[in-house]
């Protein structure tokens, strides 16, 4: 079945009022800032990278290049600071920093983390190998000897060559052909050893590599780059989730059915309204009850937060998720977030597209419950194989006649063959066929992979900018 449905038009008056001139100019000035700070953090990275390797020749290292052995060595120590800088910006970008979620979202900040992985872990092992080469040759050793010599000889050197082992069990679980083999939790927790792998790393840099030696520039920098890195960790992922569970004390409500497979789990909790205007973003959820409490989950709010009243819609995709089909009312729940940028701080212009496939609608209705907007300005479009997975249809249909936005339900199947996000029926469609004013507006889109990147393929095809674009995955 395929239909397009477009919803009566709202009222005259919106219930947030605003003039559209003066909200577009206030949503690119923030935009603008936002872009400031992800350039400014993008320059801070490399400076990073330049600022180990500048201080190491500062320090000394440059009046190592004047022959083979020696030359070796200074090789293998700047690959060796590279590559503990990237570990370092990486765990930096996984600690869930409020300023880099806030500027570059936490979906690309883990791209980035693992887009930096291989190059890190080559370091390292270029590290190790143009080191055994320089002693090697400056000892009379092949390299293998030489690393036996150092292991021997050298406190500390096995718990380096431990925590190269420990690197390369991280980056290769993390190869995306290996990871899907494994249960999320397997992942998750042989992804830990990162941990153990810096901390195993460590005492070598400081009896061996003399990086840490009195009289160095180069030691102040790494003990504040150590010091930034491990106080950000404490600070947002164990300090922030704890405090924030213990301040709002959630607790499951009820669970109601939500359509074919998912439920609404409503929480009531203290000072939830602090949390108004998190429609859209994402929190870890932990339920704490027997079974449960080992595995957590990101989950999208799928209503804004208001004084009391906090809600997510579950569908049952897998094992830990069909677990919370039939949570019982009164069971705890700890929660860390919000997280990411799928929300009103992304907005660029004052036009707005929400484009959601299946369970992929719940942060559009949040978002469109909050929005600002003038009427006629928004456009939602539900889309979905069969009926029954148009989730919160019949609220997002209120939402949108309360509110003065259009909507449009897209049921049936996809054409086979061709790279349509549209039902069968309407091939010949686009985007801009639904969105009057598309260049004017910003496009969230949220669904199955393949489905969403054909939706974000349509909108840029019409020349919208990256800045005008976002999406949520809902993978990992
Ligand atoms: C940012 C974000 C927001 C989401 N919002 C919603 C939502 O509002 N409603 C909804 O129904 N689903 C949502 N999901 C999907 C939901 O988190 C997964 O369906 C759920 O975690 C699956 O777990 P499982 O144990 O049921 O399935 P499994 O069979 O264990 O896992 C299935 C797949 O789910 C993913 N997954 C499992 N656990 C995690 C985890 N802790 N972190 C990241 N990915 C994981 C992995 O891709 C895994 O392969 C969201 C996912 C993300 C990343």
């Amino acid at each position: 079945m395929t239909t397009a449905l477009r919803s009566t038009d709202g009222p005259s008056t919106p219930p947030h009022p605003g003039p559209g001139a003066a909200l577009a100019r206030d949503l690119r000035k923030r935009g603008r800032r936002r872009l400031l700070r992800e350039d400014t953090l993008t320059v801070l990275a490399w400076a990073s990278g330049a600022a180990a390797v500048a201080l190491y020749l500062a320090d000394g290292g440059a009046g190592q290049f004047n022959s083979p052995s020696p030359a070796l060595t200074g090789i293998g120590v700047i690959a060796g600071l590279i590559g503990t800088d990237l570990v370092l910006v990486m765990l930096l970008l996984a600690a869930r920093i409020p300023l880099i979620d806030n500027a570059i979202g936490h979906d690309r900040a883990m791209a980035v983390h693992g887009k930096l992985g291989k190059p890190a872990l080559y370091l390292i092992l270029a590290h190790t190998v143009f080191l055994l080469l320089g002693y090697g040759m400056a000892d009379g050793l092949n390299p293998i000897a030489e690393g036996v010599s150092m292991w021997v000889n050298l406190p500390d050197m096995w718990l380096a060559f431990i925590s190269i082992v420990l690197f390369i069990a991280v980056v290769v679980t993390s190869l995306v052909a290996v990871r899907r083999r494994f249960p999320y939790e397997f992942w998750y927790v042989v992804h830990l050893l990162t941990y153990a792998a810096v901390l195993t790393a460590l005492p070598h840099q400081f009896s061996v590599g003399g990086l840490f030696a009195d009289g160095q520039w180069q030691r102040w920098y790494w003990i504040a780059f150590y010091v930034l890195v491990l106080a950000a960790l404490l600070r947002f992922r164990i300090w922030a989730p704890l405090a924030l569970t213990l301040r709002h004390q959630l607790t499951v409500q009820r669970v109601v059915p939500a359509g074919d497979g998912a439920v609404n789990v409503e929480l009531t909790g203290l000072r939830l309204e602090e949390l108004a205007g998190s429609g859209g973003r994402f929190f870890i959820w932990r339920f704490l009850a027997p079974g449960l409490w080992w595995h957590h989950h990101p989950f999208s709010l799928s209503a804004d937060p208001a004084a009391g009243r906090l809600r997510i819609t579950v569908r049952n995709l897998g094992r830990g998720s069909a677990s919370l089909m039939a949570v019982k009312p009164g069971t705890k729940v700890s929660i860390s977030g919000p997280y990411g940028l799928f929300g009103h701080a992304a907005r660029t212009r004052a036009g707005l597209v929400l484009v959601g496939s299946g369970i992929g609608i719940t942060p559009l209705r949040a978002i469109l419950e909050r929005a600002e907007f003038e009427p006629r300005q928004a456009t939602v479009i539900l889309r979905a194989s069969t009926p029954e997975t148009l989730y919160l249809r019949d609220e997002i249909a209120e939402l949108c006649q309360q509110r003065g936005a259009t909507m449009f339900e897209l049921v049936g199947h996809r054409a086979r063959s061709g790279n349509t996000w549209l039902p069968r029926h309407q091939t010949g469609l686009r985007l801009a066929d639904y969105v009057a004013n598309l260049s004017g507006s910003d496009v969230y889109v949220c669904g199955p992979n393949k489905w969403a990147e054909s939706v974000m393929a349509d909108a840029k095809a019409t020349g919208l900018a990256d800045a005008q674009l976002h999406r949520e995955r809902f993978d990992w």
